[in-house]
């Protein structure tokens, strides 16, 4: 079974996962061939593999989905985004998925990388639906989308975003969320679907803040919402890199716990490429096969 919505639907226990960015230089390289076979030995539920909005990252994107579902024990889903792209270009990266046999795509719009001045360049197909619905027409792929707890930071308003994620969950299989600090984000986000008839799985998305100035500089592009706790937690011991990692991990601990308790299918992890992390994380949830 390679298919994830399959795989989450019929698993009896909590799924972990992971999302892993293709390397951009030969020190990310290093440092992820360091951190895949420890990850491996998590046995995640599956790995996602980020795209660069644009096709900054086409190639690597495409090598490491490859290299991971060929060379390794974990099933990768490839993300994909609209932004920039002709329809063309995108029936061609999905046909060259489905020929190596990837079976899981994760159909997003896309975003300018956080350190870009650059605005996002639309491509010509303008949202994530109209990329999931594309999937569909070209395999018989298992389609991932994003969701936003918070709601997008460019919708006008929660319930208007609400109507689209549910129309864009009809044509999915089930979501991944952007990550975010207070649970009840999470349950009102699945409520809100529900009650729009939509009971498609939605795997909430946990990051551990390793770094109070990156952590600002998201909330400030992105709306989300830290709590005065976790910034407190944070700042206490932001005079060492290393305190702040494992609090960092705490916090993404003791959310997990709290959104598995309640009822989330899963977790899955933004990793930032680091192995240290994510270890401990799993662990802590005792998630480790
Ligand atoms: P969409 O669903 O297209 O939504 C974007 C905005 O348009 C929202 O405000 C929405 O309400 C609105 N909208 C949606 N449909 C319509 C419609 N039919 N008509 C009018 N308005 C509409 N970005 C990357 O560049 N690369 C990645 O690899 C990547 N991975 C991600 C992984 C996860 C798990 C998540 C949660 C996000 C990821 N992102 C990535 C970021 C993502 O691209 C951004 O959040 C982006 O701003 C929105 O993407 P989306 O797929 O939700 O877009």
């Amino acid at each position: 079974m390679a298919k994830i919505a399959e795989i989450v639907a019929n698993s009896v226990r909590p799924t972990f996962s992971i999302e892993l960015w293709p390397p951009r230089s030969p020190e990310s390289e290093a440092k992820l061939e360091l951190a895949l076979p420890l990850l491996e030995r998590l046995h995640p539920t599956f790995t996602s593999i980020t795209y660069g909005a644009g096709g900054s990252t086409r190639e690597r994107t495409h090598d490491l989905v490859v290299r991971i579902k060929r060379m390794t024990s974990i099933e990768p889903m490839a993300h994909l985004t609209t932004a920039a792209h002709k329809k063309s270009e995108l029936v061609a990266i999905l046909e060259r998925y489905r020929s190596a046999g990837i079976e899981n795509i994760l159909a997003l719009r896309g975003d300018p990388p956080l350190d870009s001045q650059a605005g996002l360049e639309l491509g010509e197909l303008a949202h994530a639906i109209d990329l999931a619905k594309l999937a569909r027409s070209v395999g018989d792929f298992s389609i991932a989308v994003a969701a936003h707890p918070e709601g997008h930071p460019e919708s006008t308003d929660l319930n208007s975003d609400r109507a689209l994620l549910a129309s864009k969950l009809e044509i999915a299989d089930l979501a991944i969320t952007q990550f975010f600090f207070i649970a009840d984000s999470y349950f009102q986000l699945v409520e809100d679907m529900d009650r729009l008839g939509v009971r498609k799985p939605i795997i909430p998305g946990v990051i551990a803040p390793t770094s109070l100035k990156t952590l600002e500089r998201m909330a400030n592009l992105s709306g989300l919402k830290i709590p005065d706790a976790v910034h407190e937690r944070l700042y206490r011991v932001s005079d060492s890199a290393e305190s702040v990692k494992s609090v960092g991990v705490e916090i993404a601990i003791e959310l997990s716990e709290e959104l598995l308790r309640r009822g989330a299918p899963g977790i899955h992890v933004f990793t930032m490429n680091e192995a240290s992390t994510t270890v401990q994380i799993c662990e802590g949830l005792g998630l480790a096969r």
